[in-house]
């Protein structure tokens, strides 16, 4: 599998701007910015950290995954996303494996990267995004 690195731990807060201060002025991250992902219900804000990045995940309506999360876990890591260089490839080779996914087909996320989840129950009970960035247009 092409997989490049860790791309972005996701963590389910209940408001960013309550997360933010702590990532951005205590731990002196670099804040990128914030977009909603209307397709998942939630609002995203990113901060660098080294190669990676911590993305902060609020929901936009009760009925989001992450309000669900939230509601059942009370918040905290929800994702951790693997950055791969084809993610198609990728998507291919788990279903040889019989794994199990949450997305049979990559679907748009955040900064227009192409993600998919597999399922917990095949990676030890952590939920795992594959990204990878779109195709650049030269
Ligand atoms: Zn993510």
């Amino acid at each position: 599998m092409g997989v490049e690195k860790i791309d972005h731990i996701g963590i389910a807060v209940m408001s960013i701007e309550e997360a933010l201060p702590y990532y951005r002025d205590v731990l002196g991250l670099e804040y990128t910015g914030t977009e909603v992902v209307e397709e998942q219900k939630v609002r995203v804000a990113f901060l660098k950290i080294g190669e990676s990045k911590i993305e902060l995940l609020e929901p936009t309506s009760d009925d989001s995954p992450i309000a669900k999360f939230i509601e059942k876990r009370g918040g905290g890591i929800h994702h951790v996303a693997i950055r791969v260089s084809s993610i198609e490839d990728d998507i291919e080779k788990h279903h040889q494996g019989d794994v199990r996914l949450i997305d049979n087909e990559p679907r748009v996320g955040a900064h227009d990267m192409k993600i998919a989840f597999i399922h917990p129950k095949s990676t030890s009970g952590v939920l795992l995004e594959l990204c990878q960035e779109p195709e650049k247009t030269h």
